[in-house]
């Protein structure tokens, strides 16, 4: 029988908990504000259900995915988090001194999650991208994640997709593909849409669930805005597919659950090159890749 293991995976704006058998999703929750707290308390604020959690599925094994730059262990960067040199796994086996605890990019443990259960099992040359408050994911190339000389290929949210006069992105730079396409992009997209429109119609407190609501019921804002916002997204899914050529992609994240990414614009960009066999679909696990792929993360060969 395989083990039960405690998955986390710490977003931008949330920080989701589970139990992970397998592929399997035993248990599962999501933390809204935790993690604008300061580090430290962040976990004194993630001990009390741990700690149940661990007692209750008698758990030996902690999987993390989180976003930025991971190093032996270490946060050595995230932008989103604004985390620097945050040593979160060596912080956790003080509290739970006897557990096996491994973490890895956010991106990578997702893409985990599909390589060894989804729509990437088996794939040679692939492309994996998680839609949150960033843009996350992995290249894979000859069935393996890219890794690079220092565990940092493959960071295509930081790719500059716009012109100089660009929105500014949380790690210094100007126009990553991140700054469009991330959820909180589509947000700025429908603000500069509305704004334009010269009209400002209020549209609420806008994230995934209002800007579902709104595009169902037809808004125009919306409508423009979430079009503009996939043809971003097609064009720098070409400009990747222009490199490594892959056979399949694969896209992830809470907003793939909300029908807004339009998978026929993204196949018709890339047939305008002559990428017309390129498998691209919607993660066999959405918005819980994150949790499946950090549990994976202490599976054999990964
Ligand atoms: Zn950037």
């Amino acid at each position: 029988m395989s083990e039960k293991i405690l998955a986390m995976d710490i977003g931008g704006t949330s920080i989701k908990l589970a139990i992970v058998e397998e592929d399997q999703i035993i248990k599962f929750t999501s933390y809204k504000n935790i993690w604008k707290s300061k580090q430290d308390q962040m976990l004194m604020d993630l001990k009390g259900i741990l700690t149940r959690w661990i007692q209750e599925y008698q758990i030996t094994k902690i999987g993390i995915g989180c976003p930025g730059d991971i190093k032996d262990n270490v946060v050595v960067f995230a932008a989103n988090l604004n985390w620097k040199d945050f040593h979160l796994v060596d912080q956790l086996h003080e509290i739970f001194p006897n557990l096996s605890i491994k973490i890895a990019n956010d991106g990578q443990a997702a893409t985990l999650a599909e390589m060894n259960y989804g729509l990437l099992k088996g794939v040679e040359n692939g492309i994996f991208i998680v839609f949150g408050r960033g843009v996350g994911g992995s290249l894979i190339l000859n069935h393996h994640i890219y890794q690079g000389s220092n565990q940092r290929g493959g960071n295509f949210g930081h790719m500059v997709i716009k012109g100089p006069k660009a929105r500014k992105c949380n790690c210094g730079r100007k126009g990553c593909f991140e700054t469009y396409a991330s959820v909180a992009g589509l947000i700025q997209t429908i603000k500069e849409t509305n704004y334009r429109s010269g009209q400002n119609t209020p549209l609420g407190k806008l994230g995934g669930l209002r800007i579902s609501e709104l595009a169902h019921n037809q808004n125009p804002i919306i409508l423009k805005a979430i079009k503009q916002w996939n043809k971003d997204i097609a064009e720098s899914i070409l400009s990747l597919t222009l490199i490594i050529d892959p056979s399949h992609i694969v896209l992830a994240g809470g907003i793939t659950e909300s029908g807004l990414i339009d998978l026929d614009e993204i196949k018709n960009k890339l047939s305008e090159q002559g990428f017309d066999h390129v498998v691209v679909e919607i993660s066999k696990f959405r918005g819980k890749a994150g949790v499946v792929g950090a549990a994976s993360l202490h599976k054999e060969n990964n």
